[in-house]
């Protein structure tokens, strides 16, 4: 637990989010500011600034991640016609929260490549 990292808190349930998802190695609630019309984050529970920064040993628990993720998708209804999965990476990845995140974004069509 980083004490100034806002998704650390949540994490720890020390600010009071909504979690679409919890189990013991990660969670997931509501961006704040929706840029689609669904748009969670899904987070480990230890923290991890960015991708950059991942170890050998956290190989099971992003793996654990990533087969994780469909089953949100499907919970969040956006099986049939798709989604994205982002993370954004320092700067120029426009990342601002340094506890690694992906974003699931869906439930409209989205352009591409991003501005
Ligand atoms: P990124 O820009 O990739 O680092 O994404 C950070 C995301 O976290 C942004 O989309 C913010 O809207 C979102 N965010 C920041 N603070 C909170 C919060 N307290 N609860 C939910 N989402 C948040
Ligand atoms: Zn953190």
């Amino acid at each position: 637990m980083h004490q100034d990292c806002i998704f650390c808190k949540i994490a720890a349930k020390q600010l009071p989010t909504q979690f679409i998802y919890e189990d013991e190695f990660m969670v997931v609630f509501p961006d704040i500011n929706p840029a689609t019309p669904v748009h969670v984050l899904v987070i480990p529970k230890k923290h991890i600034a960015n991708l950059l920064e991942l170890q050998p040993e956290d190989k099971d628990l992003v793996a654990h991640i990533m087969m994780t993720i469909p089953k949100i998708v499907s919970q969040l209804g956006l099986s049939e016609n798709g989604f994205r999965l982002v993370v954004n990476t320092k700067e120029n990845g426009g990342q601002t929260v340094n506890h690694l995140h992906w974003h699931i974004l869906g439930g409209r069509f989205m352009t591409w490549p991003p501005g």
